[in-house]
């Protein structure tokens, strides 16, 4: 039998059983929440005193951790984990592949009587020794010099995770090469975390707040498609590119709109109940699920969290996703655009600046609050002003360039949508005009002399904005759903407190000491911002060709392929921006641009063979198949002078002819790759300019013929049948 329809037979011989819900289900999960996480409750108890409050300060006030106590805090611990059923120890680290890395250590280690010990010194805690010739280091580590170092994360709890009946003590890492060159996403997310903290500080301090640690937070919400494993397994496109390289339009799409939060299928469900209680004793605030609006499309979305420990969680949310499916006899698909034609899968990232008390981007309840917050607005809309191609640049590879501009996601052009009531608040502001508060409105009074009313209202919703205000978090959507949230955070981060720096230095200089020059200092300062930055502002619908062009009279850059946008790595205002605030170094930037723009390349080769082999083996041998059978029938019917139908045959001639050439010219073009192999960028051009179109060439004819071919000998699970069956 074709293997497809016996895949489908499997499928719908196999109905999904559920266990009853447990009577006191929430209590359960209340409990259990957090339960395999090294967390501050745990190591109150379990630390000496001295040592707890020593770790405390590196995690709430930013100090430099004393690693004299990391002999106290490996032992604590080990023995913890070894108690909740652990046998080996990782350290868990985010290379610049993207992707989660670990390497597993046992905690056995022989004494000298023939038997063995449990040994987890401070040493194994606080740092690691990892091969990594095979990672990406951008030729930040010479290959003799292989060895790459993984460092502790303090402020990063570590946990437990159980996986294939073992169970792991996993200890978040930062990961670098011996010349402290981070060849990793945490790295510099910290670095971000502690200049947006340095100089976030200072504006407070002009507020004469007392000082305290700042902050970014965030929540990733991710969006992913399940399909059944039995079908994945029939397309090796998906298995090894992520994404369908061929596959026609279904009958029936999204058109219908009877996807977005409608009742979630039982079998999906029963996914996600399980996928939430993994995460949840995981510590990860897992909050909201519901089906997008593609079908087999969903979405999960935790409640906000300090960034490092958002973009941890969020590697930890992916691999729960893609592991919980296998059990379930699913597959989770992270790519950002798994079928043409149909909506593609983003990760929203929700992003503010707080204090421990107050949300920096949350208008509040004093005058003096509604006066910082906005100084720090200004400082984001110029940030993104300054920096809007390094933003799009944090979101850019191969997955990305199929959804950005599409119809389901923002345009590659950075703009920020405020709202129109901050807009109004900020041109007031600048026309340096105050106003009444608007009948019926609750008005905030901005009490800074001359500063008009600010009304209390949650951001609008525009879902067609790249950097959207909603209300106390800015929204970046442009992020796409397979990426690690540690790059785009942290590129956010950095050009926010670049900006902050400018600020404060500017407001302390004109302040020059004297507290009651703040207001009119702060006034002035935001109406300069305005006036040189508010081009970036943008309310309208973000989709429309109008406002591309409108986008470009503004001098704001639309940068569709993220190979020209990734080298604003190394443009210099990227260069400086980054080395004024301590994030990445020169060489740090060189080496991202270099292994983003390799990725690039690997990605598309790959695809490019996939495309060639499926199209020979798969393809046009089911093809031949078909037109054989026609021919045969033609021939049949005409020996007995009966009426024969040509055309089907015909056009499926015609574009099996076309077919084989378009082959032909993608494996040329392919070879003819090598010539452009010395030189890193013309490489990745071609690869966009050349090997992607040749492979679209391909796929139109392929698509094409699987309207026409007997179904009984299309070896592809169609569309129809990877989105629509459960
Ligand atoms: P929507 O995007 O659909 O409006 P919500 O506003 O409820 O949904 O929240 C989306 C995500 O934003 C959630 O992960 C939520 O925790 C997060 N979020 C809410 N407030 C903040 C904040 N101040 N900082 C960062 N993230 C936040
Ligand atoms: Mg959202």
């Amino acid at each position: 039998m074709n293997t497809r329809y016996a895949a489908i037979q499997s499928i719908a011989a196999t109905l999904p059983r559920f266990a009853r819900a447990e009577p006191d289900a929430f209590h359960a999960a209340q409990q259990a929440f957090g339960s395999c996480v090294f967390s501050d409750a745990v190591m109150r108890q379990r630390l000496p005193e001295a040592v707890y409050l020593t770790v405390r300060r590196t995690i709430d006030l930013g100090d430099r951790l004393d690693v004299s106590v990391a002999g106290a805090v490996a032992e604590a611990m080990r023995d913890w984990a070894i108690e909740n059923g652990a046998t080996h120890y990782a350290h868990v680290f985010y290379p610049l592949t993207g992707l989660t890395a670990e390497k597993h250590d046992s905690f056995l280690e022989p004494d000298a009587h023939g038997g063995a010990i449990a040994k987890f010194s401070a040493k194994q805690l606080v740092s690691g020794e990892a091969d990594g010739s095979s990672l990406p280091s951008g030729g930040l580590r010479a290959t003799f010099e292989a060895r790459g170092y993984t460092a502790w994360d303090v402020t990063s709890p570590a946990y437990i995770l159980e996986a294939a009946g073992g169970r792991t003590l996993f200890i978040p890492c930062a990961f670098c090469a011996s010349t402290g060159d981070a060849l990793d996403k945490k790295t510099p997310l910290l670095r971000s975390m502690q200049a947006v903290d340095r100089h976030a500080r200072r504006i407070l301090a002009l507020f004469g707040e007392p000082e305290q640690k700042v902050d970014a937070n965030a929540g990733c919400e991710q969006e992913y498609f399940l399909i059944d494993r039995r079908l994945f397994l029939l397309r090796p496109d998906l298995i090894s590119a992520g994404r369908t390289l061929f596959g026609a339009k279904p009958p029936k799409g999204q058109e219908l709109e009877d996807q977005y939060y409608g009742a979630i299928h039982e079998r999906v469900l029963a996914y996600m109940i399980e996928c939430e209680r993994e995460l949840t004793r995981l510590g990860v605030p897992v909050k909201t699920r519901h089906n997008e609006v593609a079908p087999g499309q969903f979405e999960v979305a935790p409640i906000y969290e300090q960034a490092n420990i958002a973009s941890d969680h969020q590697h930890l949310v992916m691999s729960l996703l893609q592991r919980t499916a296998a059990k379930h006899g699913l597959v989770c698909l992270l790519h950002e655009k798994p079928f043409k034609g149909v909506n593609g899968s983003g990760k929203h990232v929700n992003w503010s600046l707080n204090t421990p008390t107050a949300n920096l981007l949350n208008p509040g309840e004093t005058p003096e609050a509604n006066a910082r917050f906005l100084v720090f607005c200004a400082a984001v809309i110029r940030a993104v002003s300054l920096h809007g191609p390094l933003l799009r640049a944090s979101v850019a590879h191969a997955g990305n360039d199929h959804r950005l501009g599409a119809c389901e996601a923002p345009p590659a052009i950075i703009s920020v949508f405020l709202g129109e009531h901050l807009t109004e608040l900020f041109e007031q502001v600048a026309a340096s005009a105050s106003r009444e508060p608007r009948h019926g409105k609750k008005a905030l009074a901005l009490g800074v002399n001359c500063l008009p009313l600010l009304m209390a209202e949650k951001g609008d919703r525009n879902r067609t904005s790249p950097f959207a205000f909603t209300g106390g978090k800015f929204e970046f959507r442009a992020v796409g759903s397979s990426q690690s949230v540690a790059g785009p955070i942290m590129v956010l981060n950095a050009i926010v407190a670049d900006s902050l720096d400018t600020l404060a230095t500017e407001l302390e200089t004109r302040v020059n000491g004297d507290p009651g020059r703040l207001s009119a200092a702060v006034q002035a300062l935001v109406k300069e911002v305005w006036d040189a930055h508010s081009r970036v502002v943008f309310n309208g619908d973000n989709y429309t060709a109008a406002w591309h062009e409108e986008a470009v009279r503004r001098g704001l850059e639309n940068i569709p392929s993220a190979v020209d946008a990734l080298a604003q790595y190394v443009a210099p205002e990227t260069i400086a921006a980054m080395t004024r605030q301590g994030v990445l170094t020169e060489r740090e930037l060189r080496a991202r641009y270099e292994i983003y723009l390799e990725r690039y390349i690997k990605d598309i080769a790959v695809e490019a063979r996939l495309t060639q082999e499926i199209g020979r083996t798969l393809v046009l041998p089911a093809v031949s198949q078909a037109q054989g059978r026609l021919a045969d029938t033609v021939l049949k019917l005409r020996q007995l002078e009966l009426p024969a139908d040509t055309s089907t045959l015909a056009e499926v001639s015609r574009l099996t002819v076309s077919l084989q050439e378009e082959l032909n010219l993608l494996a040329e073009i392919s070879r003819e790759v090598e010539a452009h192999h010395a030189c890193k960028v013309g490489h990745a051009r071609y690869m966009r300019e050349k090997v992607v179109p040749a492979m679209e060439r391909v796929r139109e004819l392929a698509d094409a013929l699987e309207g026409l071919v007997d179904d009984v000998l299309w070896p592809l699970p169609t569309y129809q049948e990877l989105l629509f069956i459960r």
